[in-house]
């Protein structure tokens, strides 16, 4: 990494822009080992929520940074849309990951919590054989410095989905999402364990690329 960027960012914490504590859990897990830390956007809990309806994660993604970053004037803010896309579901729940437990959930207006979502997850699939259970999380961050996106990034992980819960760590999906080169699900991880297989994980690395060459 860079020696100039790596010094901004040992100084100067990355501010992200969510209020989901297992999304900053998983960027402190990816960041830490490189002594990098992370912290939410200040006083993000107090900011007007951004209507997330886009149709793709990287239009979610840049309206939440565009709209976040002009809080923090002159600061480079990261916000990422993600979800998971299940093959047997036509992608489904994609965009719509975190209120899929709602009963329309591309018109619902909140989240709905992870063991609904899940228990969604587990009643749709009851009857997909396992070959048939693939699945992928992703995961779109942008980058934002006063309301103008910067630069957006890709991530995914491939998987299947359990028909039960395994593991007790991260959040969202994680203990249905099994990750077959490791045998465990993403819940079966420690954060930095799943930084190193994980969507966010890709996607984080290749913004800090993008930011040390940026930074030469
Ligand atoms: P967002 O806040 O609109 O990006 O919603 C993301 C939703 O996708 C979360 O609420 C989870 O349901 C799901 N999701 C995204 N990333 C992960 C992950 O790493 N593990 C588990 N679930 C995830």
């Amino acid at each position: 990494m860079a020696a100039r960027a790596l010094r901004h960012f040992v100084m100067n914490p990355i501010l992200i822009a969510t209020s989901n504590p297992g999304k900053l859990r998983d960027f402190a897990g990816i960041a830490s080992p490189m002594k990098i830390e992370v912290a939410p956007v200040p006083g993000f809990s107090s900011v007007p929520p951004v209507v997330e309806n886009g149709l793709t994660f990287e239009e979610n993604a840049r309206k939440k940074t565009e709209v976040y970053s002009t809080y923090v004037p002159g600061e480079i803010v990261l916000a990422d849309d993600s979800g998971l896309e299940v093959d047997a579901l036509n992608g489904a729940p994609g965009i719509h990951s975190a209120r899929y437990a709602a009963a329309e959930p591309h018109r619902a207006e909140s989240n709905t919590d992870d063991e609904a979502n899940n228990h969604r997850l587990i009643r749709e699939l009851q009857d997909i054989l396992p070959e048939n259970r693939t699945a992928r999380f992703v995961c779109v961050i942008a980058v934002a410095r006063d309301g103008q996106t910067l630069a957006t990034f890709r991530g995914e992980a491939e998987g299947i989905i359990l028909k039960e819960r395994r593991g007790t760590n991260g959040f969202g999906y994680d203990p249905l999402f099994y990750f077959p080169e490791i045998k465990k699900t993403f819940a079966q991880l420690s954060s930095q364990e799943k930084a190193k297989y994980s969507h966010r994980g890709e996607a984080f690395r290749k913004f800090l690329d993008w930011y040390c060459t940026a930074q030469r």
